[in-house]
């Protein structure tokens, strides 16, 4: 701890938690008792006696009475103003229920009217979201999809609009978590076409005010569809002799795959960080191909990344590692999903899917998300998940299990966003995001983690939710 840095040790800090445990998600895993907020900033994690000469007359001291402190959430994948539209219905509706509450994908609903029609509409599924992710724990997220290709999209909740709104909302300071946007030129789970492709590409507008807090990060491409759907593009055979291909648009599927490998070498050159959404094990060894290509040309670092990756191979995986991209799963979707794989590439198949132990043991990047409203957004349920899908941890790493999956809704995700320099952790200087849960997660099974209440959510330094009753500090 500098006690002699010009901010000056002696003003008091404005947030102090004290009494509980303080989970920092270092690198060094640094816990603490207590940790002290100042100027919106992380001043120190250490423990409860540390902290003292920080209390002045207007901190507010917060007794965690053995609660926990965590890094905020990170959801990095979680169409908000998607979700705040349909909240509290979620695509595949209620886990426990089975029934989904919203049969399939947002282009099916064609003949209907838009979810979001107005810019009022959109400002309050936005503000909605926002509300409902503060009560999460959820500090930052991602909006994997807005754009021009969406403006004539079925929902509304996907195009340019929902982009502009945001930037509305992020001028009067109206947003409650920090907000990465991939762009969508094509349509959301269907076609791009190259052309139009770079001409949007060369056509947007990335700066906004405050990146820290709304950023243009890069570029979402579909690259193709989902197994159970026949459309993953494999090196296996579908039941009816076909093995699925691109969605990106071409003449054939080589001029498909020459064409996606164009759209992330333009986005590279760009400076744009490029998300694709890829779930078959030939578009992964594509894209990642691609990428090595881009990076061989300009040796950028701007973190690429796979979305959903769900046929990924060990092959594939040690290349992205080597690339420094991520890969971006929900192991919800893992968990209610892989007997529908099963049905159309086998069990073999289906069990080796999504293989999140591998992705970690490789040294991929590996963020949970929530995919909402495909899924609920809430994290505990994201690692109650991953845990189920991962299989039970070996006798004595059960702890070390969940510093994973709570690194991947944290820290991963940060370096997903090229923010780890200031926030996912919590160590001086770092942005004070941090949820307060009921009881250390540490403590329980990723099973009884969805059972642990959130008491507070800060952003910034600032309050963004506190559970009713929960505080009395
Ligand atoms: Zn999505």
């Amino acid at each position: 701890m500098q006690r002699s840095d010009r901010d000056g040790s002696d003003t008091p800090a404005e947030l102090v938690f004290r009494g509980g445990t303080v989970l920092s998600l270092d690198a060094a895993d640094t816990r603490g008792t207590a940790v002290a907020v100042r100027h919106g900033r992380i001043v120190l994690v250490g423990g409860d006696d540390e902290v003292l000469p920080l209390i002045g007359r207007r901190t507010r001291v917060i007794e965690l009475n053995g609660r926990a402190v965590i890094p905020g959430i990170n959801d990095s994948h979680l169409h908000a103003a998607w979700l705040g539209a349909m909240w509290p219905n979620t695509v595949f509706g209620d886990i426990a229920g089975g029934a989904p509450a919203f049969e399939g994908d947002p282009h099916d609903a064609a003949e209907a009217a838009p979810l979001l029609a107005t810019a009022a509409e959109i400002r309050a599924a936005i503000l909605r979201a926002g509300e409902l992710a503060a009560s999460l724990g959820i500090t930052s997220y991602t909006e994997p999809g807005l754009g021009p290709g969406e403006d004539a999209g079925a929902t509304g909740c996907f195009g340019q609009a929902v982009l502009d709104e945001y930037v509305a909302l992020e001028a009067e300071r109206a947003l409650t978590a920090r907000v990465n946007v991939l762009m969508l030129y094509g349509v959301l789970d269907g076609p791009s076409e190259l052309h139009s492709f770079t001409s949007r590409l060369r056509a947007t507008e990335r700066e906004t005010e405050r990146p820290a807090w709304l950023r243009v990060a890069g570029v979402k491409i579909f690259a193709d569809g989902i197994p159970p759907m026949l459309q993953a593009w494999t090196h296996r055979r579908y039941p009816d002799g076909s093995s699925g291909g691109l969605l990106v648009a071409g003449l054939d599927g080589d001029e498909r795959e020459a064409n996606l490998r164009q759209m992330i070498l333009a986005a590279h050159r760009a400076g744009f960080q490029v998300g694709v959404h890829a779930t078959g094990d030939r578009t992964i060894e594509v894209v990642a191909d691609a990428v090595a290509e881009a990076m061989a040309e300009t040796a950028t670092e701007l973190r690429h990344y796979v979305i959903h990756g769900d046929l990924v191979t060990r092959e594939s995986l040690d290349a992205m590692a080597r690339l420094g991209m991520g890969i971006n799963v929900q192991a919800g979707i893992a968990v209610l999903t892989s007997g529908w794989v099963a049905g159309v590439l086998g069990e073999e198949v289906a069990a080796a899917a999504w293989p999140l132990a591998e992705a970690l043991a490789a040294g991929v990047s590996l963020s949970l998300s929530s995919d909402a409203p495909v899924l609920a957004p809430d994290w505990r349920e994201g690692v109650a998940a991953a845990d189920v899908w991962m299989g039970p941890a070996a006798a004595g790493a059960e702890e070390q299990r969940m510093l994973d999956l709570l690194r991947a809704y944290t820290v991963t995700p940060a370096r997903q966003d090229g923010a780890d320099a200031w926030k996912g952790t919590l160590e001086p200087k770092k942005v004070a995001d941090l949820a307060v849960l009921a009881v250390n997660p540490l403590s329980v099974t990723p099973a009884e983690l969805p059972g642990v209440a959130i008491d507070m959510t800060v952003v910034d330094g600032d309050v963004v939710f506190e559970r009713a009753v929960a505080l009395v500090g």
